[in-house]
């Protein structure tokens, strides 16, 4: 009965564990293991569901259930069924899931990179480069002004990266707010908050709808622009880093970029910028609880076939 403990498992995992995280919302003053926890129960979710049908093997293999003595070919012939019935539904859920997987894994894939390659040709050809040196004295290149009159800023990652600002974001941040946006930018650059996001789509869509819980999407999506804020609190500190924001809250990012302001999200980063981080034994806890949640997948698979 592994294999159905597997599909339970998956569903637990992907519909209501991400509903009950979505209400710690203290979670979120560590968004770095905040992070590691979504992307552990979201693997975890899929790793069980592609368990399922390799954890039924064994119980269709298995001849010490039939050793029952006298007249009981009645009760084969029941578990005989059932054995069949468990690995049709595993089965089922495996291949679908991995049908899914796949499936999403190159649209989400081929669509990011080709609306990111798009939109790069677009504001090379708009965008007017233009470099500065920032407060700390750090000089910023590559970086591209759009002729618009709302406050934007967003960057467009992968190998030809860039940091795009329009003429409005340069004409409302003060210098030392505009060096809170480009080290939010520089810190989705670096960190490949991109690629992040990314898998966790992936993974998030390889689950099918009714299924699927909205608010993990949305709350990975908040907790890396929370990572890159912490990054500008740390050059620039909360005040500025939250001035910054409220100028770019009406600001809207293309699909293929991350951006410092909008999304709806500004409300919930200016409450966490202020917010102190967690103990040190909560974060302790939060990499543990992600640890358990992946390793519980492999445990049943291990056990069925032990
Ligand atoms: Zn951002």
């Amino acid at each position: 009965m592994y294999a159905l403990a597997l599909v339970l498992v998956a569903v637990v995992f992907a519909a209501l564990a991400p509903r009950l995280m979505a209400r710690l919302t203290l979670f979120r003053r560590s968004p770095r293991a905040a992070l590691v926890a979504w992307q552990a129960v979201s693997l975890a979710a899929v790793i069980a569901a592609l368990c399922a049908a390799p954890a039924a093997i064994p119980y269709l293999t298995r001849t010490e259930w039939f050793a029952c003595s006298g007249d009981c070919a009645a009760t084969i012939t029941w578990i005989q069924t059932r054995r069949w019935l468990v690995f049709g539904v595993a089965a089922a859920v495996t291949l679908f899931v991995l049908g899914r997987l796949m499936l999403s894994g190159h649209r989400i894939g081929t669509r990011l990179r080709a609306a990111r390659a798009r939109h790069r040709e677009l504001v090379d050809v708009l965008a007017e480069p233009i470099s500065f040196s920032s407060q700390s004295g750090r000089r910023a290149d590559g970086i591209r002004v759009l002729d618009h009159a709302t406050p934007t800023a967003y960057c467009l990652p992968g190998r030809r990266s860039r940091v795009v600002l329009t003429q409005g974001a340069l004409a409302a941040l003060p210098a030392d707010e505009l060096d809170a946006v480009l080290v939010h930018e520089r810190a989705h650059l670096r960190g490949r908050h991109d690629l992040l996001i990314e898998y966790f789509t992936v993974l998030h869509h390889s689950v099918p709808d009714p299924v699927r819980s909205p608010e993990a999407l949305r709350e990975v999506q908040l907790l890396v622009e929370a990572l890159a804020d912490r990054a500008a609190v740390r050059q620039s500190g909360p005040v500025t880093t939250a001035r910054a924001l409220m100028t770019l809250a009406q600001g809207r990012a293309p699909e293929a970029g991350l951006a410092a302001g909008g999304h709806g999200t500004t409300a919930a980063r200016m409450r966490l910028l202020a917010d102190e981080p967690l103990p040190a034994v909560t974060v302790a806890v939060m990499y543990a609880y992600a640890a358990v949640v992946l390793v519980l997948p492999l445990a049943l698979l291990w056990l069925a076939w032990r």
